[in-house]
């Protein structure tokens, strides 16, 4: 059994999370694919830009010739964007120029886009008021990428900047990877469902739902069980109906109580762990390891399950700790290291030392002036401070005290 620094329990969670294999690929939609992870790379079906592009409205010319002003240039003419290809071919003479709009191609003959504020119009004539550089102005075609370059890799998680590369690109289906199936299974004999009204000593199991829905945005399938009861037998029979997932999720009974059984019946199901313990608050008593399952071919990759502690709080955070780089594995997605940003704190926070710390906090400011605040909460039962704040403030295991203005990590919830 090992218990382990915060460092290393997220080091050994991406070593496993990279032996994964993703599913099976599929066709979605475009709005559809939203979340979900690129199956093969996605490559210009022509240059980009597919002709040198103005990027301001003026006038298309010949930058030499306004080497030395002043001068008039004679007008010849108007392209504005998706203009014709006979407006567009006419040749840009010395002496003349092309009136032009932003997202226009600059026709042959010019290689400058003087800006319309830079330019007095005189009936047929300019009289530019500054000089242009060869190229000011204009993107080159191609410049962005030359067809059958890759614009996006395979593993890339698909959001609205790669919709939008979809989407220029004319793909209406995106080739994406089967959405892991996630089995979440919540334990404890004082659980009781959401529809049920519960006893005075009752409580209404929560941790399903917030981990369904951080599973769901993680961009995977769940799938919640029946609460289990706090006895080896039926436990043992709801772990095995979780096991055809591609991803096992069992939250309490993993921490040192009489009831806490879940380790025991996970060892005699033959379980291996890979850590019984993180030297983390909340969430200490969160366990990462692998089900041994069917062979599928001649490999056999076991199945991946966390014991997440029943805590409400514990759940949420080892969660967005743990689970989110095994389910970007199995959904086919790079898996990457976690990024804490950093912002000032706003009040003085005293902590005990020898645990990493993620307490929920509120991120503000405005611009460049972030400040962090955790909210006051009674521990990692308090699901509704946790849902007040919008991050986490990260206090290393190593500080008693953190001063107002000094810098501290953050780790944010991305659905906010
Ligand atoms: P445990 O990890 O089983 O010792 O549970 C720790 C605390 O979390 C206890 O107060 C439980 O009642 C509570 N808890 C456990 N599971 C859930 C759940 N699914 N929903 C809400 N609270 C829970
Ligand atoms: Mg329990």
């Amino acid at each position: 059994m090992s218990v382990v620094t915060f460092t290393e329990a997220r080091r050994i969670v991406e070593e496993h999370a990279r032996r994964q294999k993703p599913g099976d690929t599929e066709m979605a939609p475009l709005l559809e694919a939203r979340r979900r992870v690129l199956a093969t790379e996605m490559v210009a079906d022509r240059d980009f830009p597919p002709f040198p592009r103005s990027t301001r409205d003026g006038y298309a010319v010949r930058a030499t010739d306004l080497s030395r002003l002043p001068l008039r240039l004679e007008v010849i003419g108007e392209i504005k964007a998706g203009a014709s290809s006979e407006v567009i071919s006419r040749n840009v003479q010395p002496g003349q120029a092309v009136e032009i709009m932003t997202g226009a191609p600059v026709p042959p003959g010019a290689d400058a886009v003087l800006m319309v504020e830079h330019a007095a119009r005189e009936g047929g004539f300019i009289i530019p008021a500054r000089g242009v550089a060869s190229g000011e102005n204009i993107v080159p075609q191609g410049a962005e990428a030359r067809a059958g370059e890759r614009l996006l890799a395979p593993g890339t998680r698909l959001d609205p900047a790669a919709l939008a590369v979809a989407a220029s690109i004319g793909q209406s289906e995106i080739p994406v990877y089967r959405r892991p199936r996630v089995a979440i299974l919540a334990t404890g004999d004082e659980l009781v469902e959401i529809s049920a009204r519960p006893e005075p000593s009752q409580i209404r199991n929560s941790n399903s739902y917030s981990l369904a829905a951080q599973t769901a945005e993680a961009g995977a399938e769940p799938i919640i069980l029946p609460v289990a009861r706090d006895e080896a037998g039926p436990l043992r029979e709801a772990i095995t109906r979780g096991l055809p997932a591609d991803l096992l999720l069992l939250t309490g009974g993993v921490s040192m109580g009489k009831y806490d059984l879940v380790e025991q019946v996970l060892a005699q199901l033959q379980a291996e762990f890979y850590f019984t313990g993180a030297l983390i608050q909340p969430g200490r008593p969160v366990v990462f390891g692998g089900l041994p399952r069917a062979r599928e071919g001649a490999i056999r990759r076991p199945q991946l399950f966390f014991g997440l502690p029943g805590n409400p709080v514990s759940t949420m955070v080892t969660f967005d700790l743990f689970v989110d780089p095994v389910i970007a594995a199995l959904s086919g997605a790079v898996v990457k290291p976690l990024v804490f940003l950093q912002a000032k704190l706003k009040s003085e926070l005293r902590s005990k030392t020898g645990l990493t710390r993620f307490l929920p906090a509120v991120l503000g400011g405005e611009f460049e002036n972030a400040e962090v605040e955790a909210v006051r909460w009674q521990g990692s039962g308090d699901v509704a401070a946790t849902a007040r704040a919008n991050c986490y403030l990260v206090v290393p295991p190593d500080r008693e005290c953190i001063s107002a203005g000094e810098l501290i990590g953050v780790l944010v919830r991305w659905s906010h």
